[in-house]
Order: structure tokens, then sequence, then C-alpha cells
């Protein structure tokens, strides 16, 4: 910017230069000199054959009748007889001082308006170079509003948010997003250092520092309310406090306000997305992923193994008599269990998830059968080799497993679920801390499930006759009461 105001004086400059400060004596003067000969040369031929009316008449023109009346008084008058040479002399040396004036008056004229030109074309450059100074601004100021639009929305929340305030010289900023349920809450608070989250109108304000002496404090604020959409969505609003400053320029400050609001809201809900996802995902206890992440990755996940040859298994794993532990020593110990338990879990298999209760789970993908079973049994191993220390007390555990590996003929996640499942429940009969692998107990399941179908069966008959049997009773019994 500074450079291009640099070459606009420039350029002015060298006009001046050229066109009002030509030295007279070189070219003007010259010129001057050269037309005073020709004027005189001219004269001469005129005064030729005397003098002539003409001149006479231009020389009272310019000198007045004052001056030839004096001449004429003093024997000196135009026609007259004696002294004739020196009398023609003077008359030339006034004709070519008329004719000198009325040359240098036309020249002066000339150059005037020349001048006038030039001052003229000078101002017109001098405004367009300026128009152009001011459009480069204009063009920078946007490029560096972008380039700080981009950077806020690459940097981490709290720091963008901070940025934006510093920018819009802001003491106070309040976020009220719209809630799944379209109630407006209040997000966030915060003075662009502290952020206070999800506190709502009752959050109490922060306590002052202490001060040694009396302060008065007088601050006039202006507050702003501006809703917020995004991809025409609105989401809620924000409000914006700075001090009202002498200096302060509100409709400027509306403006900043204005160029800063989409990209506040894109920020927000980006924030809002994320941290519910991470709510909505992971599991509170454990740290874990929940049920819900394993059930949105098996879908991929599922996909991608149909598509490709790797083979794809899931563990179920239980933790054993989880129940009489809680009942022994109390639920606060049973979670620590449960934590601590995730946490080996979280470190010996890849992808890990709490699936419900006392209930793991884990995905095996491009694992060889042998290498899941080995993978398993390690962590069961370790699990019940590790002492939990809670309250300065040892407890061992076990877990059981049961393995299922996913066939591409299987309509959803949840047939391979469901067969680890069924190992699990294998494991558990079996004496419980082992590892089940779905396919070598399948057959004695199905055995399992039939009897146990058989069973219900029966079960269901014996409970059809004890209802007819309770009806028929009732039934005597509003007899018997009747005729009584
Ligand atoms: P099994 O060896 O057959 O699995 O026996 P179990 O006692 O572990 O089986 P069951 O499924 O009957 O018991 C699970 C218990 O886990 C029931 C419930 O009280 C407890 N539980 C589930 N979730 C939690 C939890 O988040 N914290 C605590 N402390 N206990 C939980
Ligand atoms: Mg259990
Ligand atoms: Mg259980």
């Amino acid at each position: 910017m500074q450079q291009a105001r640099l070459i606009v004086q420039e350029i002015v400059q060298e006009i001046e230069k050229r066109v009002f400060e030509q030295p007279p004596d070189q070219t003007l003067g010259k010129l001057f000199a050269d037309k005073k000969r020709e004027i005189e040369d001219r004269i001469a031929l005129d005064f030729s054959r005397g003098i002539p009316h003409a001149r006479v008449a231009r020389i009272r023109e310019l000198l007045g009748n004052a001056c030839l009346e004096y001449l004429d008084q003093n024997g000196f008058g135009p026609f007259a007889r004696k002294g004739k040479e020196r009398i023609e002399r003077v008359y030339r040396h006034l004709a070519c001082i008329a004719e000198m004036y009325r040359y240098y008056e036309a020249e002066a004229a000339h150059f005037a308006h020349r001048n006038a030109c030039l001052e003229k074309i000078k101002t017109e450059l001098i405004e367009a170079q300026i128009s152009h100074v001011d459009e480069v601004e204009q063009l920078e100021k946007q490029l560096q509003s972008t380039a700080m639009l981009v950077r806020l929305v690459l940097e981490p929340f709290e720091q963008a948010l901070s940025d934006i305030m510093a920018f819009l010289q802001a003491t106070q900023l309040e976020v009220f997003l719209f809630d799944d349920d379209r109630f407006l809450a209040q997000e966030l608070k915060t003075d662009g250092h502290t952020f206070i989250y999800n506190k709502g109108e009752e959050s109490l304000p922060s306590l002052p520092e202490a001060v040694s002496e009396l302060q008065l404090n007088e601050v006039k604020e202006t507050m702003l309310n501006v809703p917020l959409s995004v991809e025409n969505r609105h989401i809620g609003h924000f409000r914006i406090t700075r001090q009202t400053t002498e200096a302060f320029d509100q409709e400027a400050w509306k403006r900043e306000v204005t160029i800063i609001t989409p990209v506040l809201g894109r920020i927000l809900e980006a924030y809002r997305n994320s941290h519910e996802t991470k709510k909505v995902y992971i599991d509170d206890l454990t740290q874990l992923y929940n049920k819900r992440k394993l059930n949105d990755q098996m879908g991929k996940l599922f996909k991608q193994f149909k598509r490709g040859d790797k083979q794809l298994f899931i563990a179920m794993m239980d933790i054993d008599r989880f129940k009489s532990l809680n009942d022994k020593y109390g639920h606060p110990v049973g979670d620590e269990i449960l934590r601590q338990t995730a946490a080996i879990i979280k470190e010996m298999v890849p992808y890990a998830y709490r699936y419900g209760g006392e209930e793991f789970a884990a995905i095996f993908y491009g694992y060889t059968l042998e290498e899941t079973i080995g993978a398993v049994e390690k962590l069961r191993i370790r699990i019940e080799q590790t002492p939990y220390s809670i309250n300065g007390q040892d407890f061992h555990i076990t877990i059981s497993a049961g393995i299922a590996e996913f066939e591409t003929n299987m309509n959803s996640v949840m047939d391979a679920i469901d067969q680890a499942d069924q190992a699990l429940y294998a494991s558990k009969e079996d004496g419980r801390n082992r590892t089940t692998y779905f396919a070598d107990v399948k057959d004695r399941l199905s055995e399992d499930a039939s009897r146990l179908r058989q069973e219900m069966l029966q079960l269901r008959d014996e409970m059809d006759k004890i209802h007819a049997e309770n009806k028929r009773l009732a039934e005597q019994l509003k007899k018997t009461k009747k005729s009584a």
C-alpha cells in the first residue's frame, strides 16, 4: 500500500519538474529573443517608407494618447519635419515594444491555458491512483479477513473463540443453542479465558479478585444478540458484549460481527457434534466404546468383509460370578472391577466394546482363527492372573469368552453376535474361565436348544393345565357364594 502511494508521488513530482520548472533563459528566453529579432526585422521593413499609420494607432492603443501628445508637443510628433531619422527610430522602437507586448500577452494566455490543462491532468491522475490504492486496500482487507476465517475454523475450539472475541474486542460471549427437544439452552458463557459450559442462567458469577483500595468502575456496555444459522438451519443465537468506549464505531462493529457469525455457527456446531458423538459412543464408566459404536462399526466392517477375503471374528466376554462380587462387596467395588477389566481389555485387543453390564465384545479383522483364539486366551489368562487392588484389598476375577466367525452368507451382524453369545453360554456351562469357539460346540448347543425347547413346550402345557384348573376353581367358588 505504502509503495503505491510512493509511486503516485513520484509521478506527480516528475510532471511538476517537466512543466513548471523549465529554466526560462534556455528555452523560453531563446524563444523570445528569436521572436524579438523577427519583429524588429518586420518593423524595419514596415518603416522603410516612413512611419506607417497603423503602427502609430497600435502605439496609441498601448501607451495611450497622453504619451503621444507629449511626444508631439516636444517636437517628436510622428510627422514632424525636423530630426526625421531620430523620430523614426523612436517610433520604430515603440512599435517593437507594442508588438512584443502583444506577443507576450498572447503567449502568457497560451501558457496559462496549458498550465491549467496540465493541472487538470495531474489532479485526475492523482485521483485515479488514489481510487486504485483504495481498491487494493479493500482487496487486501478482504484477503486478510478470509485468511482469518480459515484460521478460526482450523483452530482448537476455545482458541478460536478467544481469537474471535479479541478481534471483536468483546468482553463476554454467551451461546444459546437448541437442544434435541428444540428447547433453547445456554451452552456456553465465556470471557475469552474462562469457559463455562451448560451451566444455564443460574450459574454463579465468578468471585471478584481481592482489592486493597476503593475502585470505581463505570462501564457502559453494548450488547448484540445475533441469530445463528448453519446451512439455513436455525441452530440458536449468541449474545456478545463489549465496552462502549469513545472511539467505538457501532456500525463498523456490527459489520465485523456479521462477518464472523457464519464461522462462529460452524465452529459451534462442529464442537457440539464432536462432543455429542463422544457422549453417545463412549461408555461413561469404562471409557470403552459402547454397544451403539459396535453396531455402527460392525455394519461397515461386515460390508467390507463381504467384499474382501479377510476373516472376521467376534468375541463376547462376560465376567464370572460378578453378581456375587457385587452383593458381597458392594456396587462401587463392582464398578472399579469393571473399570480395571476394561483397561486390560483395551490394552490387549485392538477393537473392544462394553456390550452391557459386565459383558464385553472384541472384533478381530484380518486374524486367523488360531490368532483370534490365541488373543482371547491371552486376555483371559492375563485377567485371571492380575490382582485387582481396590481400597487396599486384592480381588481376583475370571472371564468366560465365546468366539464366532462371520460368514458371507449371514444376513446380519446379529447372527454372528448371537453365535458368539451361544459359545459364551457353553463356556459358562462348562465351568467358566474358558474360551469356546462356536463351531466346536454348535452340535451340542443345538441338541441343548432342542432339549430346551422340549422342556419349554412341556412347561407351557403344564401352565395351560394350571390355568384351566384355576378358572374351574374360580367359577365353582362363585357358584358356592351365590347359593350360600
Ligand atoms: P455368570 O458367571 O453366570 O456371568 O454370573 P454373573 O453373576 O456374572 O451373572 P449375571 O449376569 O446374573 O450378573 C451380572 C451382574 O452384573 C448383575 C448386575 O448387578 C451386575 N452389573 C451390571 N452392570 C453393572 C455395573 O455397571 N456396575 C456394577 N457394579 N454391577 C453391574
Ligand atoms: Mg457374568
Ligand atoms: Mg452377564
